[in-house]
């Protein structure tokens, strides 16, 4: 089943259910507290809040997403991505525990036809009315999980706020990855065997300045798929990246570098990381992103240099990444029109940030070699900055090139050498922001003025859910 079905089978699956189907908003989201929008929820958050009243009761989304904290997970997991794609159903104040979970099953098992026994399930473990739920439905109790706060309990995003249990649903890929070691396999670890497909929050709760937990006026549903591994488990692939997906710009950069998929493990994940990554450039730069030096856009040029890093990994000298951005349109422009109305100036604003990096990219990687051969195999801090401050070098290439070479990273030295320069720049913050901006006013693409997010607000977010 290609991953276009799954969109609309779920997508029309909850209209029938009586759900109002949306298009997804921006990945910039309307909210202060977040630099991306990184769930389903995040354009309801103010609903969720009790701030404001919902029109609909029941909304079900396929929201663009992105989660910087999962960087460089992409390529490490067969699962993990900057961009991707969440499925969800929302309550507000309407049905709770008991639908949501028969409406995830029946979907997953009745729509998708996955068989019970390839799927298992987690739940908080004080929260036995939804472990009763699920015994119910009919999951054995030795696959149900019970696990604790850091798993199965969502929120609140914030000292205050909604927050509440959550159930997860999970998939056995039947590979034994995980069992060399000598453990048993662990659906809790979902880097290997065990796929987290869906995950299904009771924001049932308000947690008070004392850590209270107060009943909520209005108990909503809030949850979320990851079409990708979706499409993953559906293939009968392990790698996300084997799915229709992202097949087609896998082969777009395997044709344009002239090297194989599948030949060689190091290479297939220089080629996976391109592949996630244009696909998360593509979509950041048409919702308005630029690469800067702060807050959004230097996320993006984490992204943009990881991919070229990986790029020359695989032998490429010259600007490339520009050229795969039509095999995302080709791809992913039917349901996003914005891509394609904005595809020639995504082109141009990669290739231009390619050209760029690329001067600095080979000075900087013979740095890192003789500090390596100095020093024994270490990078310490105040090298590290300098690639940073110099050359351009994103922390992520570094933990890169250390887990790919065995090098020492000294990231603790490197973030106080980076906290001295961010307290020199506060004072200096308007004139850099400006100097940045310029540069593409030229180009006449009207975006909004991002701020003064740092990377910091991204992660405090996303670490609660
Ligand atoms: P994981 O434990 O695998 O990192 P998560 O618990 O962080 O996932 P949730 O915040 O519960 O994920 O998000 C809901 C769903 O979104 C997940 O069950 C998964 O299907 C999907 N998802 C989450 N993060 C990613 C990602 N980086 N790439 C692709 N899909 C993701
Ligand atoms: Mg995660
Ligand atoms: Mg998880
Ligand atoms: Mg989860």
């Amino acid at each position: 089943m290609q991953s276009e079905e799954i969109r609309q089978l779920f997508l029309e699956f909850f209209e029938k259910k009586g759900h109002k189907i949306l298009p997804s908003a921006s990945l910039i989201p309307d909210d202060p507290q977040l630099m991306f929008t990184v769930a389903g929820m995040v354009p309801f958050k103010p609903i969720f809040w009790g701030k404001v009243d919902p029109i609909y009761t029941r909304i079900a989304t396929c929201q663009k997403c992105i989660r910087t904290t999962d960087i460089e997970n992409v390529g490490r997991t067969p699962r993990h991505h900057t961009f991707f794609e969440m499925l969800g159903n929302f309550s507000f104040g309407d049905y709770f525990k008991r639908e949501a979970i028969e409406l995830a099953w029946e979907f997953i098992t009745q729509i998708l036809k996955i068989p019970e026994e390839k799927l298992w399930i987690s739940v908080y473990e004080k929260d036995d009315e939804a472990y009763e739920i699920w015994r119910n439905v009919g999951i054995p109790s030795q696959k149900i999980l019970r696990l604790g706060k850091e798993d199965n309990f969502w929120g609140p995003a914030g000292p205050t706020g909604p927050c509440g249990p959550d159930t997860e649903i999970f998939y056995d890929t039947g590979m034994e990855v995980e069992t060399a070691d000598g453990k048993e396999p662990n659906p809790a670890n979902t880097e290997g065997r065990f796929v987290e497909i869906w995950n299904l929050v009771f924001t049932e709760y308000y947690q008070d300045e004392n850590g209270n937990l107060l009943p909520l006026k209005r108990r909503n549903i809030d949850t979320g798929a990851g079409l990708e591994r979706i499409a993953a488990m559906m293939q009968g692939v392990y790698y996300n990246f084997d799915t229709d997906l992202f097949l087609p710009i896998i082969n777009r950069i395997s044709d344009i570098l002239k090297v194989d998929y599948a030949k060689d493990q190091r290479k297939d994940v220089s080629i996976r990381v391109i592949a996630d990554h244009i696909r998360a450039l593509v979509f950041l730069i048409s919702d308005g992103v630029f690469p800067s030096n702060e807050g959004r856009g230097y996320v993006l040029r984490r992204i943009l240099r990881r991919a070229a890093r990986h790029g020359k990994l695989l032998g490429a000298d010259r600007p490339f990444l520009y050229n795969v951005v039509d095999a995302v349109v080709e791809k992913m422009g039917k349901i996003y029109p914005e891509i394609v109305e904005k595809s020639n100036f995504v082109k141009k604003i990669i290739h231009g940030e390619e050209e760029r990096f690329l001067q600095n990219l080979n000075k900087g990687l013979e740095i890192v070699e003789k500090v390596v051969r100095e020093s024994g195999g270490k990078i310490d801090g105040k090298s590290a900055f300098k690639l940073y401050d110099t050359y351009g070098f994103p922390l992520d290439i570094l933990k890169d090139l250390a887990n790919e070479n065995g090098y020492v990273l000294d990231e603790e030295g490197f973030n106080k050498y980076m906290e001295e320069q961010r307290k020199k720049a506060r004072n200096a913050a308007g004139e850099v922001e400006f100097s940045e901006r310029t540069e593409y006013e030229s180009l006449n693409f009207h975006t909004e003025f991002v701020g003064y997010d740092t990377l910091e607000t991204d992660v405090k977010v996303l670490k609660i859910k």
